[in-house]
């Protein structure tokens, strides 16, 4: 299927060498909680096929990006934080913050978050 690098924790969730609490899962993505979550909803929304960063997005992968927003969206409403709100975050590279290289959304809710990005 997708080539998979050997240490990355992500890839290693999607294929269940590593335990995660599941959210969502289709052939195209996967959905679990942040294992330090900043907020009381906080989870990661991930696509199967391994791509490093938000850099190596490729045109093809669009509708994938798009679904991944649309998948935010679904875990927003079952969470019951559609009207209250939420806020999407993907972090790239070094000084973005990132620290694991398989793209992922975060998808944080359930409380007031500070305005401001950092
Ligand atoms: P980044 O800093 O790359 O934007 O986000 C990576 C996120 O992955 C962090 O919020 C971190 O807590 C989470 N994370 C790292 N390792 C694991 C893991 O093994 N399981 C889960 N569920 N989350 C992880
Ligand atoms: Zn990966």
């Amino acid at each position: 299927m997708t080539n998979r690098p050997a240490d990355c924790i992500f890839c290693k969730i999607i294929e269940r060498q590593i335990p995660a609490d599941i959210l969502f899962e289709d052939d195209d993505l996967l959905a679990f909680r942040d294992i330090h979550p900043q907020a009381p909803f906080h989870a990661l929304i991930i696509p199967k096929k391994h791509i490093s960063t938000v850099n190596d997005i490729a045109e093809a992968d669009a509708p994938l990006i798009g679904k991944m927003a649309l998948r935010a969206q679904a875990l927003a409403a079952e969470q019951g934080i559609t009207e209250s709100g939420f806020r999407l975050v993907m972090n790239c590279n070094q000084e973005g913050g990132q620290t694991v290289y398989h793209i992922h959304m975060h998808v944080l809710g359930g409380r007031q978050l500070k305005p401001g990005l950092g």
